[in-house]
């Protein structure tokens, strides 16, 4: 059985969709320890993962100060990456070498670095839409290669990654050194899906039981429940929160209103019945019971809802939800708005049209069947044993 060294980033976004295929390799008998910000403990500790807990330096910054993810705030990511990774690297080292290295491939650059020092195999896990000549996140992400920013913090980047001894900075950016890349959704999912063959393998969501949130069930069987959400990161929009509350009165609905833990749910003013607000709700367990889920379109969260076959109303809140969300609405899969001009009217019309559309059910039906064959933590696991087994 291989030891495993896991690394997860500040974000719920970037640890949730590991944890299965961290359970499931537990299951098989490896012994996989797991570093990631502490408030992923619980989470982490029900993988049956050694957790050991990391500072971020991200901690300490103000969630106002989350840089977005396009044009010169993308670029200020990177530098805020660039420096997660040097002040990481040097901690991490000093832990035994494992035989194989599983890290996310978006944000969890460190796993990349000591995976070279230590010789041993990488395995990237992409819980977001991935890129190449045929489709990239930069239709969304709109960075100028030739801003002097840019190229100001790729220099930064290359200096770097030279003292590790990496010279293909674009090649380092990009994953392209892993052994794999495990990318959870399914083919049909990404854009030009067909195109990513060589080191990509698309498993789906890999979901768990979630023991570390409580369970969560409708109080009343004949109202549809409607759950509505923005995620962990870009859900400060108190006026969305507002709106919607204000105008669920009297609506068939009952509503299940995740607000994150940045808004007092008390400044939403007496809520009508058919309302309840959480800073943060059990997900999979609202989603079990919705007709329909409101959702900024992060990739897990539409994974969640797509795996649940629930249809969806996507309100991007950045680039790469805006991405997502019109995949989203591509597919058929549900419907995309656009937040900045949404209105209570607006809101209300899409909930009601997806609740009740019969071509979003099939094609939700068709997407749960995709997802079903592209294997779920059990594909992962399987292909991570291939890499292992190889001499
Ligand atoms: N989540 C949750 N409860 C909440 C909000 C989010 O359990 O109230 C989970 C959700 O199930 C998903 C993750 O947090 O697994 C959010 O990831 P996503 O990619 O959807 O969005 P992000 O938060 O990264 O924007």
């Amino acid at each position: 059985m291989a030891s495993i060294s896991a690394y997860g980033p500040m974000g719920a976004g970037h640890v949730n969709p590991t944890l299965g295929i961290v359970a499931e390799l537990v299951r098989r008998g490896h012994e996989v320890t797991y570093w990631a910000p502490a408030q992923f403990a619980d989470r982490i500790a029900e993988t049956g993962a050694r957790f050991v807990p990391i500072t971020s330096t991200w901690e300490a910054m103000g969630r106002d100060a989350l840089p977005q993810m396009h044009g010169k705030e993308l670029i200020r990511a990177i530098d805020l990456l660039l420096g997660e990774t040097k002040a990481l690297v040097p901690i991490l080292a000093e832990a035994e070498p494992p035989d194989l290295v599983l890290h996310d491939g978006t944000l969890a650059w460190w796993g990349r670095i000591l995976a070279r020092r230590w010789g041993v195999p990488s395995v990237e896990t992409w819980p977001n839409l991935v890129s190449n000549g045929h489709w990239s996140m930069n239709t969304y992400a709109r960075i100028n290669p030739l801003s002097p920013r840019f190229l100001r913090t790729l220099l930064r980047t290359g200096r770097y990654l030279r003292q590790q001894g990496i010279t293909d900075i674009e090649g380092f950016m990009q994953g392209n050194t892993a052994a794999m890349r495990i990318v959870t959704l399914p083919r049909a999912f990404q854009y030009a899906g067909d195109t990513f063959t060589d080191g990509y393998t698309f498993v789906g969501p890999c979901l768990t039981e979630r023991a570390f949130q409580s369970d969560w069930t409708p109080q009343r069987a004949d109202e549809p429940v409607l759950l509505v959400s923005l995620g962990t990161a870009y859900n400060d929009r108190p006026d969305f929160y507002r709106m919607v509350a204000a105008s669920a009165a009297g609506r068939r609905w009952h509503v299940v209103m995740a607000v994150g833990d940045l808004l007092d749910s008390a400044s939403l003013g007496p809520l009508p019945p058919n309302v309840e607000v959480h800073a943060q709700v059990p997900q999979l367990a609202v989603l079990r019971h919705a007709r329909v889920f409101a959702t900024h379109a992060g990739m897990g969260s539409t994974m969640e809802g797509l795996y649940f076959r629930v249809p969806l109303v996507a309100l991007p809140q950045m680039a790469e939800q805006r991405a997502n969300s019109d995949r989203i609405a591509e597919l058929g899969l549900g419907r995309a708005l656009d937040p900045d001009s949404l209105t209570a009217e607006t809101f209300w019309n899409a909930v009601d049209a997806v609740a009740d559309d019969t071509a979003i059910r099939e094609r939700l039906a068709w997407m749960r069947g995709e997802i079903d064959t592209a294997g779920g933590a059990t594909a992962a696991a399987d292909a991570i044993a291939q890499l292992l087994s190889r001499p």
